[in-house]
């Protein structure tokens, strides 16, 4: 085995314009990502260690590793920005780790679409950047914009700030194209069309490496960020709703209960401890929105726009809601689901009577397939893997639809269901299962799939 990695590291060192890493300490840091969050993936990955690290610098050399890859049986593991919560950029079976970050450049914007090609290691805070010179932004970002890269949202997260209107990745019309490079006797980049691309969309690099993506973006907009008091939190869920239903422009909704908020950085506290409502909208939604307010008696304060701001509530939302709990207190883990419509508040009270404090909410507005909805992400006190199981078959015996975030697979997690579409791209570009060996559950069972 040591030869064997021995000889995959001179052949890897011969590649021109290919950076290899092979340091224990960086090796490390780069075979993890945020997959802690989650006590339940931490004792399963902390273990996990690629044999090397490489990042090419040209096609060429990446068509180069997938050979070696495929000539010697190396399992090869792609990474963005690396901070996925599941562990979905953790090797699993050993092998190289594969970092995408000199893919970094907008390659193309189409101005009669809004579409724009850029390369897969693109960082979203960047190409938003980008994006402004063409008066465009991204439709949906996930918190961590400003480190995760664009490949990586594609392949390991699902939606995020932006949800409230665009919905979620894998929507049709968020993801119009890519190109990937197989794992085979003979690579190649392939070109692939938006319904080509739906099985490589979300599929945790399982069945392929992708190398550029075009996507659709929106206009942009300056967004102003409002933080509503409201003591009741039915009426904040009342509230919320009134805002998705209005004839407004969002960019994002989120509540916080009252327990949360007081554990948000100093520079969010407010004399008023109660649950908040956190807004993006723009200038002429905000009018609507302090109307909505008033009429409702509840306090609106307007912070001005997201981008001028030194602390902007996108710090505050999605995941990083729970990254600002666990800077408090590392005992804090989380949940995600998609609330049962129009029984949000029975599905929090049933489970509040039954756990208390050991259980907070956090909810975000979603377009859920075109229809405005709640999803939660609760903040809970981690106690063991049985409370854990429990408090989901609650959740689902009210009507939620839980997406686990304490497995390592992508049907476990955010799709639920094997996606034979996934496991028969698999088959086609990855025919040896190299790539993020055991991310895909399908693959296990592949015969069941493939005709
Ligand atoms: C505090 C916090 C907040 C978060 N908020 C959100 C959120 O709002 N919404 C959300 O969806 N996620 C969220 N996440 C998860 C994660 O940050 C995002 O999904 C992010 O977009 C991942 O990008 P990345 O570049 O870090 O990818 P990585 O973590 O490096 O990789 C993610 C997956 O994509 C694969 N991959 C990466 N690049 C490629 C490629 N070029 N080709 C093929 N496969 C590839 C990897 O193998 C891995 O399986 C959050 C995480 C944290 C820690």
């Amino acid at each position: 085995m040591t030869n064997k990695i021995e000889n995959l590291k001179n052949y890897l060192n011969n590649i021109p314009n290919l950076e290899v890493i092979d340091n224990h300490s960086d090796v490390k840091r780069l075979s993890r990502d945020f997959y802690n969050y989650s006590p339940v993936l931490q004792k399963k990955l902390d273990s996990c260690l690629a044999d090397v690290v490489v990042r090419p610098k040209n096609i060429e050399s990446l068509l180069a590793v997938s050979k070696i890859c495929w000539d010697l049986s190396i399992p090869l593991t792609t990474r963005g920005g690396g901070t996925g919560n599941y562990g979905q950029a953790v090797p699993l079976a050993k092998g190289i780790v594969l970092q995408m970050n000199y893919f970094n450049k907008l390659e193309k914007y189409y101005p009669d679409s809004g579409f724009v090609k850029v390369q897969s290691g693109c960082l979203m805070g960047d190409l938003n950047k980008e994006l402004g010179k063409y008066g465009r932004e991204l439709r949906l970002f996930p918190s961590t914009w400003k480190t995760a890269s664009i490949g990586g949202f594609i392949a390991g997260g699902s939606g995020g700030i932006g949800s409230i209107k665009w919905g979620f990745l894998r929507d049709p019309g968020n993801l119009i194209g890519l190109e990937a490079v197989n794992v085979n006797l003979n690579p190649k980049l392939m070109k692939l069309n938006a319904e080509e691309s739906e099985p490589l969309n979300h599929a945790y690099g399982t069945n392929g490496i992708i190398t550029s993506l075009i996507i659709s973006t929106d206009v942009k907009q300056d967004w102003y960020s409002i933080v509503i008091d409201c003591e009741d939190f039915q009426n904040a869920i009342n509230i919320i709703k009134l805002c998705t239903s209005a004839a407004i422009e969002l960019k994002l909704g989120a509540i916080l209960e009252d327990e949360i908020v007081d554990k948000m950085p100093s520079w969010f506290k407010r004399k008023n401890l109660c649950h908040k409502l956190l807004i993006q909208s723009n200038l002429g939604g905000v009018k609507t929105i302090e109307m909505i307010c008033k009429k409702n008696k509840l306090n609106l304060e307007n912070l001005g726009r997201e981008d001028e701001l030194d602390h902007g509530i996108s710090d505050l939302v999605w995941n990083h809601t729970t990254l600002q709990m666990r800077a408090k207190d590392k005992n804090w883990t989380y949940l995600q689901m998609l609330l049962p419509l129009n029984e949000e508040f029975k599905l929090i009270k049933s489970l509040r009577d039954k756990y208390g404090k050991e259980l907070l909410w956090h909810l975000e507005a979603v377009s859920q397939q075109g229809i405005p909805r709640l999803a939660a992400l609760p903040l809970l006190k981690w106690n063991d893997e049985k409370q854990l199981n429990e408090i989901m078959e609650d959740c689902r015996s009210l009507g939620a639809i839980i997406f686990n975030p304490h497995v390592l697979t992508v049907e476990g997690g955010g799709l639920g269901v094997t996606d034979a579409d996934q496991v028969k791209a698999k088959q086609n570009y990855d025919p040896k299962g190299l790539l993020n060996p055991g991310k895909l559950a399908g693959w296990a069972e592949k015969e069941k799939f493939i005709d």
